[in-house]
């Protein structure tokens, strides 16, 4: 049996009670070792197999699954934050399905929501923003046209940038050009929940520089919009004049 595990962000307490359950009963496990903390790794039997995946090709991982497998092995999968989001799991559920294996997902903490705890912020604040935009830059990986960062910076919706710490002058060029101020608010999260987290708030055309007098290269996110600060409206949920299915409301008489 294989399961792919969201190892979460980053603190080694930060995976789930399955994931780590899974972790202590396997005999093989494959980990991402570019961000998965190896700390985790401590939780496996002394006589599991461990790879790291960073050093492995596609075929490579499907060799030693396919391995495990024919010996009967419970197997981890462990990526990095939640495995649905830039996890290169469908090409391997693919190949698994080629070959009849059965998989499961165990879901984790991403590192959108590790950095949002980071920041103490609510992405999706009433009157502000209620949608949440997952990105990237196109890198090595192209990002399709019609979905160009100006063009999601147009919505004014909460935008969480993946995989772009590398690229911040030119992202945000493309951010001021789909119609953010260039003061607006901006965050750099780097190693969210990791011991060597740093929270840097900035604006919109200061990302490069303000990374760089951090020294900020890589394994971070950039968070844009205005729900990192200024004004919202209170939640109807808690409003106290609101009828709910579980509360009446009161009205001011
Ligand atoms: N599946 C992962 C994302 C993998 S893509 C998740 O759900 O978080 C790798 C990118 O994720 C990195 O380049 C970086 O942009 C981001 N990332 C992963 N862990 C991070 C962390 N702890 N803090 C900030 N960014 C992180």
């Amino acid at each position: 049996m294989i399961t792919f595990v969201g190892a979460g962000p980053g603190a080694e307490d930060l995976i789930t009670v399955r994931g780590q359950n899974l972790l202590k009963e396997a005999d093989l496990v494959i980990y991402a070792g570019s961000l998965v903390n190896p700390g985790l790794l401590s939780l496996c039997r002394k006589e599991c197999r461990v790879y790291n995946s960073a050093e492995m090709t596609l075929e490579e991982v499907m060799e030693v699954m396919l391995d495990g497998e024919k010996k009967g092995q419970k197997i981890v999968r462990l990526h990095t934050g939640d495995p649905c989001i830039y996890g290169a799991i469908r090409e391997q559920m693919d190949e698994l399905d080629r070959h009849g294996i059965s998989y499961e997902v165990c879901p984790g903490v991403s590192s959108f929501c590790g950095a949002a705890a980071a920041l103490n912020a609510e992405y999706t604040l009433p009157g502000v923003s209620q949608s949440v935009v997952i990105t990237r830059m196109a890198g090595r990986t192209p990002v399709p046209e019609r979905e160009s960062i100006a063009s999601f910076a147009a919505h004014h919706a909460t935008m969480v940038i993946f995989l772009s710490t590398g690229m911040l002058k030119e992202l945000s060029a493309e951010l001021i050009r789909g119609g953010y101020e260039p003061s607006a608010p901006a965050s750099i999260v780097y190693k969210a929940t990791w011991p060597e987290e740093k929270v840097l708030r900035c604006t919109v055309e200061k990302l490069a520089e303000t990374a760089e007098a951090a020294g900020v290269k890589k394994t971070a996110l950039i968070i844009v919009g205005e729900v990192l600060e200024g004004e919202y409206e209170r939640s109807k949920l808690y409003d106290p004049s609101f009828t709910t299915e579980f509360r009446k409301g009161k009205t001011n008489e």
